[in-house]
């Protein structure tokens, strides 16, 4: 975990014209829309900002953020702990215009006069990541699976019963008369 902290705000022309990398963390009072979403910050936020320029010499920011959160699972309403790994690449539009405009791929993020409030943009992307619903996966997911084998195991020896009846039933079937029928009417 970096020892230090990211700053609030940067000039992102400068940093970008020297190729800048920051790396550091960020204390939970900087993100108070993520401390409100959720039922607390599990382990604490760092993030990496990368400078430069695209192949259309367009400003672009390389974001990876890393933490983990706590939520309500919806299952059992006790805390989950959701891992943070968000990686993303901003590209600095002009205008709302341009952002409409910009490309999936890549996220357009509009400056405040060439500054970039860092805290604002983590807290968007943090927020974007969340699940709409957080569950404890791994012990109900096999709690699930055990169920459905169950349940195949009924199925297939279902299956086989039916078919081992078909069989039996196909001893005395109408074709079977119908066989002996023919080579009745043959015979004659
Ligand atoms: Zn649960």
């Amino acid at each position: 975990m970096p020892n230090q902290q990211l700053p609030q705000q940067v000039t992102v022309r400068k940093l970008v014209e020297s190729g800048a990398h920051l790396s550091g963390f960020v204390s939970d009072v900087r993100l108070p829309r993520v401390t409100e979403a959720v039922q607390q910050i599990a382990q604490g936020i760092t993030a990496d900002l990368h400078f430069g320029m695209d192949e259309s010499n367009k400003m672009i920011i390389g974001v990876s953020i890393e933490g983990a959160v706590a939520l309500a699972c919806q299952r059992c309403l006790e805390s989950v702990t959701v891992p943070l790994n968000i990686a993303t690449t901003l590209t600095v539009v002009a205008h709302d215009e341009e952002a409409r405009n910009c490309i999936r791929s890549h996220e357009p993020i509009v400056l405040d006069e060439g500054l970039l409030h860092i805290d604002g943009m983590l807290e968007e992307e943090i927020l974007l990541s969340l699940p709409a619903v957080a569950l404890h996966p791994k012990v109900a997911r096999d709690k699930q699976i055990d169920d459905v084998s169950q349940l195949t195991d009924k199925t297939s020896s279902a299956d086989q019963q039916g078919i081992e009846r078909r069989a039996a039933v196909g001893l005395n079937n109408p074709f079977a008369v119908l066989k002996t029928l023919t080579t009745e009417d043959g015979q004659e």
